[in-house]
């Protein structure tokens, strides 16, 4: 029973450490989140022991009974949440989901459409060194580059042309919704299932806010840690249980062995709070907030300092910033406001000029922030700070003494984590 800090204060240290950081910084990388004391407790329970492969009633192992509460109580929750008839909460990881469907629709060598990863699809939708850019035929679709918007057209024209056995719609950096009626038609036509990754999105689909891709896709996969709020880990759902066999089996024997019960335990939970008020009203002020930093981000001052918003706004819980016309690459943007205590990721716009590790762009995003408890005011205090930092002149330390008024008005985890 020896405590972590007794046992190794080595890596207890970096874990205090870390926590200082989530609370004195403003965390605003798009796909991250703070999930609750109560999800925190569930993943690190004691259901971290337990063997547990199969699916609820039919385990490969003993003693499975309060486990199997565990995971049922999970997938009934995820089928109400989103309206879905079929649902597996068992994938690790995201990546992890999206392999299991991805082989569950298609066999190595199919051909598959995707977002191109530069134009903010994921690695796992086609990219060349990821398993479904190596296993399968990828044919890339695109962002038309006036309009920033997916390219519906050239993707309806792809989909005649190479016939893909799935096409996917989904993204990690793109600040609208998709039209998941528009991509079922443009399927259909094409003889394709349709596959949507609503990883980045899932939470305001819970909320209500963001269309439902449950009805129109013949599968759906989702993280849990983003803007759902709940654990690291991965789901997989269908409208129907025609699918049922083929992923249950493409996630556990295909690709998984024991699923992990305790993160399955604090998705259980995650899943309770996604069906609450208090969530709903959450990710209202995530929406809200990405609006605000647009509207900051596209003012007059801002535009002459290179700075615009891509697509010239948001629908969504991030925006994604554009600095081809700034003095100031992806990198150094990402360097700066890290200086001043926000975080943010750089990433690349349509057709960058510039090389991926460097990018002429960032994407920032509001649910971490959201959840401690931004208000409309806190978030246009936030991009303030954020378009001051971008501009040429900018005095660090003043900047950073408003970053941590914020911190200090909405504090995270105040009570005990450990
Ligand atoms: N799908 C999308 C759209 C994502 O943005 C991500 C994560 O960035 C993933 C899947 C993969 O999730 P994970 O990092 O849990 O494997």
């Amino acid at each position: 029973n020896t405590s972590l800090h007794e046992l190794d204060p080595a890596v207890a240290a970096a874990l205090d450490a870390e926590l200082e950081r989530q609370q004195s910084t403003l965390e605003m990388i798009a796909s991250e989140n703070f999930a609750p004391v109560a999800v925190l407790e569930a993943q690190g329970s004691v259901l971290t022991n337990k063997y547990a492969e199969g699916y609820p009633g039919r385990r490969y192992y003993g003693g499975c009974e309060h486990v199997d509460v565990v995971e049922q109580i999970a997938i009934d929750r995820l089928k109400e949440l989103f309206g879905a008839e079929y649902a597996n909460v068992q994938p690790h990881s995201g990546a992890s989901a999206n392999q299991a469907a991805l082989f569950a629709l298609a066999q190595p060598g199919d051909t598959v459409l995707g977002l191109d990863l530069a134009h903010g699809g994921h690695l796992t939708h086609g990219m060349r060194l990821n398993f479904s850019g190596k296993q399968f035929n990828v044919v890339a679709y695109h962002v038309d580059p006036g309009t920033g918007l997916v390219d519906m057209a050239e993707l309806e024209k792809l989909a005649g042309e190479h016939r893909p056995k799935v096409i996917i719609a989904g993204w990690s950096a793109y600040p609208r919704q998709l039209d998941f009626a528009e991509f079922r038609r443009i399927a259909d036509e094409a003889g394709a299932y349709l596959w949507v990754d609503m990883a980045h999105f899932a939470g305001l689909v819970a909320a209500g806010l963001h269309p439902n891709p449950v009805p129109h896709a013949d599968v759906v996969t989702s993280t849990t840690h983003k803007t759902l709020g709940g654990p690291r880990g991965g789901i997989i759902l269908a409208r129907s249980k025609d699918f049922a066999k083929k992923l249950n089996s493409s996630v556990f024997p295909g690709f998984q062995g024991g699923p992990l019960e305790h993160v399955i335990a604090a998705k259980a939970v995650s899943f309770k709070v996604a069906a609450s008020e208090e969530f709903k009203e959450r990710q209202r002020r995530t929406v809200e907030g990405a609006r605000i930093l647009a509207e900051r981000l596209t003012a007059a001052d801002a535009r002459e300092a290179g700075v615009n918003v891509l697509s010239g706004g948001t629908d969504v819980h991030l925006i994604l910033v554009d600095l081809r016309h700034s003095e100031l690459d992806g990198r150094q943007a990402e360097d700066r406001l890290h200086e001043v205590g926000i975080t943010v990721n750089r990433n690349a716009v349509p057709n960058d000029p510039r090389p991926p590790m460097v990018t002429s762009g960032l994407r920032i995003g509001t649910p971490a922030l959201a959840t401690r408890g931004f208000e409309a005011e806190d978030f246009a205090e936030v991009a303030d700070i954020i378009a001051e930092t971008l501009k040429p002149s900018h005095e660090a330390e003043a900047l950073k003494a408003r970053v941590k008024a914020l911190a200090d008005k909405h504090p995270l985890y105040a009570g005990p984590t450990k």
